[in-house]
């Protein structure tokens, strides 16, 4: 069967790069699915959840923003920071959301701290989406 060269990666470097059979990502225009063989596209992307599967495989990644580029056997995803949901730090990531929501409630730097908030809590969601698919602890109280 035909499979898709994924790369994901950013200015910091290669995220992953992984054979796939389906690639699900957070489109400007809503989620999209590719699977090999997809006409070519070029679409930027939301803030969001990143699914890699080959087989029984599954990567699970979160993504702020970037584009994603289609080709017939290749996908490649160019993102403004990204890590795989086993990297993300989530005390790190409740740390941001605190610190965004005190600086919404004050007024301050609304653009930058709703931005900061959004990233923060996709963060957490896309971990709880690991826990939830492949088990593990939730984390301390
Ligand atoms: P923070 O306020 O914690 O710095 P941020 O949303 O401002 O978060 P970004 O600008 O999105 O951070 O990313 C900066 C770098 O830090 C990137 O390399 C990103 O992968 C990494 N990073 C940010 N938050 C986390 C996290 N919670 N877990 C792991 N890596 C993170």
């Amino acid at each position: 069967m035909a499979k898709l060269q994924v790369e994901l990666v950013t200015a910091e470097g290669r995220i992953l790069s992984e054979e796939a059979d389906f690639v699900l990502a957070p489109g400007v225009e809503g989620d999209l699915g590719v699977l090999p063989n997809h006409i070519p596209l070029l679409t930027p992307l939301r803030t969001g959840e990143v699914m890699v599967r080959n087989g029984e495989a599954e990567h699970i990644l979160f993504v702020a923003g970037g584009f994603l580029e289609v080709l017939p056997d290749k996908v490649t995803i160019l993102a403004d920071a990204a890590e795989r949901a086993e990297d993300i730090d989530e005390a790190r990531a409740e740390e941001s959301r605190k610190r965004a929501q005190e600086l919404l409630a004050q007024d301050i730097g609304n653009y930058e701290a709703s931005l900061a908030l959004e990233r923060a809590e996709l963060r957490l969601r896309v971990a709880d989406v690991r826990r939830r698919r492949h088990g593990g602890h939730p984390p301390a109280q």
